[in-house]
């Protein structure tokens, strides 16, 4: 079930020198046409669907398309990032909506230190089974 772009909704996030979808997605799929200012999801085989870029998008121009062969055909899951919250619209085929929402992070993208509070890494154990977190367990 690969995202998919509406190009139509997407404006290339303006001209940026890096797009919030390709900025987001953990497997680098996600590429811009330069030319029309579209982006699109260049290798749609080896998407997670994991719906980052879904999310992450300011024009709600990314969707996550079911397989037709096991998806019935009608349905969309669409989200709407709020400052606080995000809601997401189910749809079902037979029109039906219902929608759920959610609180979100209130931090700026990019602020959180993973390795906050964690001790620094002794690389003379990088061979012991559970290395990362054997000192901070011990802390
Ligand atoms: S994040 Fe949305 S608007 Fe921006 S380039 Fe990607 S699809 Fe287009
Ligand atoms: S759904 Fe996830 S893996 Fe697929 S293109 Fe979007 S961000 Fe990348």
């Amino acid at each position: 079930m690969p995202s998919f772009v509406i190009a139509e909704k997407c404006d290339g996030c303006k001209a940026q020198d890096k797009t919030a979808c390709q900025y987001i997605c953990p497997h680098d799929l996600m590429a811009l046409d330069r030319e029309k200012m579209k982006a699109y999801n260049q290798e749609p085989e080896q998407c997670w669907e994991c719906y980052n870029c879904v999310k992450i998008c300011p024009q709600q121009a990314i969707e996550v398309r079911g397989y037709a062969d096991y998806i019935p055909l009608g349905g969309n899951v669409i989200p709407l990032r709020g400052t606080d919250s995000i809601m997401w619209t189910i749809k079902f085929r037979n029109g039906a909506l219902k929608r759920f929402k959610f609180p979100i992070r209130t931090t700026p993208e990019g602020s959180i230190d993973p390795y906050k509070g964690l001790p620094e890494p002794d690389y003379s154990k990088i061979k012991q089974p559970g290395y990362f977190n054997y000192e901070a367990k011990k802390a």
